[in-house]
């Protein structure tokens, strides 16, 4: 058969939002949902800094409203994951991407794959997600207005959390497994300087406890190896988030935690020599601002920004993503 126009892998806000954009410029996509249909938002609750729904919106019920906007203009969306992909043989060859045992081939691709909180891993952890526990707090640190809350990481997203949590909490305690942050010094001088942030480093998480609602996080110190108790009403694990690229590491050029390098960036990494590339390269790079290191390939979302995060910024990379590859297979002669 004739390779498609588009294959978009994920179906977060930015895979969908893609869809829609290339949908209605006739480009028939095809959507690979993958093994977490719908992205992050599946697995928070209430939404309520999604723009147009001022009553806020449930975060899998915003999804199925993404999705079906899509299909409605001719998107077609398979519920498996993409196992592997075969960008190498570009001109000659369309893209290659292999699902459920067969390849598809497509003109251009957009990768939206997005990128999964780092978790701790215990059992209790799985059992109050959601019920006392997040990995975000900008989604869901209005929900413990007043409240006692705790974060549990050492990075500038555990400062950051915990700084902002202190708007809308009475008191925040920041939980690190050891005495040496990896946040940058400002990041953390600015959280020491804030009273409202406690203190618990050398502290490793053993459990959470409560009945249907987190009551308590149990902490072993790791020196004095003795356990203590921690009351409080939520706990937002900020350990980093993992982009899922690891089946695209091989084609597509990422920074050292695996996200996937895009236009501007790209651009400046040519300027400054690390990278090989000719005028018309860097002209294209600096023009579509989601294309990656292999011309017809295009990221958005999660899986390419580590710095905002958010459904509404995810969505509108999705159509930057979108016009990118419009352009691309306009310029192809599609
Ligand atoms: P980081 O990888 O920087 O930090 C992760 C933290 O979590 C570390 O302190 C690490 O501890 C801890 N950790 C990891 N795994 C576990 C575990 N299993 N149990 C307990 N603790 C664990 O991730 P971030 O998300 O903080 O930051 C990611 C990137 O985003 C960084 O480059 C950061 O600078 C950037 N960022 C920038 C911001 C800003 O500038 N405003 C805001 C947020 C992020 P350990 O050190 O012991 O391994």
């Amino acid at each position: 058969p004739e390779p498609r126009d588009v294959i978009i892998i994920g179906s977060g806000p930015a895979g969908l939002t893609a869809a829609v954009y290339t949908a209605r410029a006739a480009l028939s996509p095809l959507v690979f949902e993958g093994t977490a249909g719908g992205g992050q938002l599946m697995l928070t609750t209430e939404v309520e800094n999604y723009p147009g729904f001022p009553e806020g919106v449930q975060g899998p019920a915003l999804m199925d409203q993404f999705r079906k906007q899509a299909e409605r203009f001719g998107t077609e969306v398979l519920d498996q994951p993409v196992e592997k992909v075969d960008f190498s043989e570009r001109p000659f060859r369309p893209f290659r991407v292999a699902s459920d045992g067969t390849w598809h081939e497509a003109r251009a691709v957009i990768v939206s794959t997005g990128a999964s909180p780092r978790l701790l891993g215990l059992e209790s952890e799985k059992r109050f997600f959601n019920r006392g526990i997040s990995s975000c707090a900008t989604c869901d640190g209005a929900f413990f207005k007043g409240k006692e809350v705790a974060v549990v990481g050492g990075g500038d997203s555990a400062m950051e959390e915990a700084n902002f949590l202190t708007r809308l909490c009475s008191k925040v305690t920041l939980i690190h497994r050891s005495e040496n942050f990896r946040a940058s010094k400002i990041m953390i001088e600015r959280a020491r300087k804030n009273p409202k942030i406690a203190w618990k480093t050398n502290r490793a998480v053993k459990e959470f406890t409560g009945d249907k609602k987190l009551a308590s996080v149990i902490l072993t110190d790791t020196a004095a190896k003795k356990d203590e108790e921690l009351k409080v009403d939520g706990v937002f694990i900020a350990i980093g988030h993992v982009p899922n690229t690891s089946f695209l590491r091989e084609f597509l050029a990422a920074d050292e935690a695996g996200y996937l390098l895009t236009g501007p960036a790209l651009a400046l990494e040519a300027a400054q020599g690390k990278r090989k590339a000719d005028e018309n390269q860097m002209k294209f790079w600096k023009r579509h601002s989601c294309a990656t290191s292999v011309p017809g390939v295009f990221a958005c979302g999660d899986v390419q920004d580590h710095v905002y995060r958010q459904a509404v910024t995810a969505a509108g990379s999705g159509c930057m993503a979108a016009i990118d590859a419009e352009r691309f297979l306009e310029s192809e002669g599609h």
